[in-house]
């Protein structure tokens, strides 16, 4: 799949995951006022917004009418238990909190959005990650002594990244010759799979 047709496609997955988080909070909010003491006390605590920002923009004393908003929260919240709701259910509960769903963040892609895009291009190459060895499983022993020290040293950087990933403060390895490797650690933990590749501009 081309790269505009993978994000198209996760672009259209992510607007019906916010639209139907958004979804279920509206039905939730219709249910709560649908109960006419809950409506009594939506309509009251509006009220009550309006005439505190009143009394502020005047600089006067809020207390009184804010210990009132406190009662009718502290009510609301007694009838949203009684209806079988409470106050999280009524807002969306998107799936990613640092994308609200968006799949975005500061115009960059989310780290949920890069990952769902990952897991289509490695299902996409119909590579069993199950069937991939780890770190854990790399045999130095096959290498001489010559090189051996070198590539124990090697392993150690990779699984320093691999645990510390996507944080690890290891960006770029860069192996010799003698170790160069191609292969793909798959952070089980995380759900995430890191590609090493050999460079060939790397080869003199
Ligand atoms: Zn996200």
């Amino acid at each position: 799949m081309e790269r505009q047709e993978l994000i198209a496609k996760l672009n259209n997955a992510y607007l019906l995951k916010r639209k139907r988080a958004e979804f279920f909070a509206e039905q939730n909010k219709q249910k709560a006022l649908e109960n006419k003491e809950y409506f009594k006390l939506e309509l009251k605590e509006r009220e009550l917004v309006l005439d505190i920002s009143k009394l502020a923009f005047q600089d006067k004393p809020t207390e009184q009418l804010a210990n009132k908003l406190n009662q009718i929260d502290s009510q609301k919240h007694i009838l949203l238990t009684q209806i079988g709701l409470n106050e999280n259910s009524l807002m969306p509960e998107y799936t990613c909190k640092l994308c609200n769903d968006t799949g975005r963040v500061k115009n960059e892609y989310c780290t949920c959005f890069k990952q769902a895009m990952n897991n289509i291009l490695m299902k996409e190459s119909q590579i069993n990650l199950d069937l991939i060895p780890d770190l854990a499983h790399y045999e130095t022993a096959i290498f001489s002594e010559k090189h051996k020290t070198q590539i124990v040293k090697i392993l150690d950087l990779a699984k320093k990244l691999v645990a510390n990933f996507p944080n690890s403060k290891i960006q770029t390895l860069i192996f010799d010759r003698q170790a160069l490797f191609v292969c793909i650690v798959h952070n089980r933990e995380y759900r995430m799979s890191v590609y090493f590749q050999v460079s060939p501009l790397l080869y003199v």
